[in-house]
């Protein structure tokens, strides 16, 4: 496994993806809409640019927040998987957790520390 080709997918294997790039960022946000989205205390993420992430197999379910983001997650399992925003077309984040290899990818930099919950410590 090289750093520019990331591979990953859901936890049933109805869904895989690759980024074709070494992430621009690596996140753990806290913010309240990815804690409800995901069902998690934090969610780690990696950006890649749009044009270099692909979908291998299957096709991820698709929904727009109440923020005007699009997240994806698997139809079968339930997976959390990508999320991008209109304000910034040309990124597109995965979450770490469904990587092959998300002990590559460490978050450098917490997203939205004041929606933390008290319980959770930061980087
Ligand atoms: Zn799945
Ligand atoms: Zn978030």
């Amino acid at each position: 496994m090289t750093p520019t080709s990331i591979t990953g997918g859901c936890y049933c294997g109805a869904v895989r993806f690759h980024a074709a790039q070494a992430p621009l960022y690596q996140t753990n946000c806290h913010c309240a809409n990815c804690r409800r989205a995901v069902g998690a205390q934090s969610v780690a993420w990696i950006t890649v640019n749009r044009a270099n992430f692909h979908f291998d197999k299957g096709t991820p379910q698709r929904y727009c927040t109440d923020t005007g983001a699009w997240r994806t997650f698997c139809p079968r399992c339930g997976t959390s998987l990508t999320y991008e925003r209109d304000t910034l077309p040309d990124e597109i984040d995965i979450t770490t957790g469904s990587l092959d290899h998300p002990e590559d990818f460490p978050p450098t930099k917490d997203f939205y520390p004041e929606e933390k919950l008290p319980w959770v410590h930061p980087l």
